[in-house]
């Protein structure tokens, strides 16, 4: 039985005819940008997070670019991240001119260790950036803590993470933004590029209305020079109808989780941790083993499907180079990109899949 890291084609066949209605709808409607979709789902995912503001935009990539220009982040500016998640993070903020610095992370979340943030903060440091990997909860009351005696922002990466929660709220609603990533296999996932920025400052909230539509406010009027990022219509239609099962998708993730728990149990290898007072919403399902790669290998000839996020930190890839950081410099990091392996994860994930997918682990070890 061969059993794949995302099915999205399940998902799909649950809930297609409501999806062809709703697309079937823009098509009609003919409003294919900045439209009635758009505005519910932004209302939507801003009550869900207790916050005033939210705006879509084209890609998660871009809800971290223009949250980090709305935060004034701009050239020359550092802003303090992990090395340990994939590179739009990064990227987001070399767009805006600024440095990442990156600081190591926890063996066990896999998160940013707070504790070593304060001794990578300088004068030019003006963000924090954290992400929620794999959908748990960086620590944000040490980072929050962090900001407001350092005067810092703070931009949460909640691509990964959409529905987790950090003692009671959800991630996203912490920082001065929090971004979101709709690509498709994310747990809330559109049927191509989408993202959405949190805010509660409303500043932040207009600065984004803007910067996501040329600079401007008033049609063809322009403040500053913009960015054509919008979530387009059709994928906010796809995306309403997904959003109110989305407590229901995490559940399941969240059940095959504690299936995978109990069938690794006795392995020895480092199952997810959920720390007191947050939830997880598994978008990876991470282990740890020391022998990584031949484990890895034994499941590919077993054809068990697993992967790797990520092998190679953002500290020591290639389009890093001119930071000038050496292998060394972050181990708790580096560690990690040796040791995880993500088994398959999605909603719909039956027990007897996990248990097949666990034994193949177990034959690996
Ligand atoms: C997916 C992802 C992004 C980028 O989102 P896109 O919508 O693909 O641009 C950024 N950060 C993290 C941690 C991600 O997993």
């Amino acid at each position: 039985m061969s059993i794949p890291m995302v099915d999205l084609k399940i998902q799909y066949d649950e809930i297609k005819e409501e999806i062809s209605a709703a697309v079937l709808g823009v098509i009609q409607n003919t409003t294919f940008i900045l439209g009635p979709q758009g505005k519910a789902l932004e209302q939507a995912i801003a009550q869900y997070h207790g916050v005033k503001h939210a705006v879509g935009v084209a890609s998660g990539t871009d809800a971290l670019h223009l949250a980090l220009r709305a935060a004034g982040i701009g050239h020359g500016d550092e802003v303090i991240t992990t090395p340990f998640t994939f590179i739009a993070t990064a990227e987001a903020i070399s767009y805006v001119g600024a440095v990442p610095v990156f600081v190591d992370i926890l063996p066990d979340t896999f998160n940013m260790d707070t504790a070593q943030i304060e001794m990578k903060i300088t004068e030019r440091t003006k963000a924090i950036l954290p992400v929620h990997l794999y959908g748990h909860a960086a620590d944000m009351d040490e980072i929050m803590a962090i900001s407001v005696k350092h005067g810092l922002k703070v931009v949460e990466d909640c691509a990964q993470s959409f529905g987790a929660e950090y003692k009671g709220r959800k991630t996203g609603a912490f920082g001065h933004a929090g971004c979101f990533s709709f690509f498709p296999s994310k747990n809330l996932g559109a049927y191509g590029d989408g993202g959405m920025v949190t805010a509660d400052d409303p500043k932040m909230s207009e600065r984004m209305l803007s910067l996501r539509n040329h600079g401007s406010k008033v049609r063809y009027y322009h403040d500053e020079v913009g960015y054509n990022s919008r979530l387009d219509e059709i994928q906010a239609a796809i995306l309403n109808v997904k959003f109110k099962r989305i407590d229901s998708y995490n559940d399941g993730r969240r059940r095959a989780a504690a299936w995978y728990a109990k069938h690794l149990e006795g392995t020895g290898v480092q199952i997810p941790v959920e720390r007191k007072d947050c939830k997880h919403v598994y978008h990876q399902y991470t282990i740890r083993v020391k022998n990584r790669d031949a484990v890895k290998q034994r499941l590919d000839d077993a054809k068990m499907s697993s992967m790797i996020y990520y092998p190679v930190p953002l500290h020591l890839q290639a389009a890093y180079k001119d930071l000038g950081m050496k292998a060394g410099s972050l181990p708790a990091t580096e560690a990690a990109t040796k040791e995880v392996l993500s088994l398959p994860i999605f909603p719909e994930l039956t027990e007897e899949q996990v248990k097949t997918v666990a034994e193949a682990v177990r034959k690996a070890l």
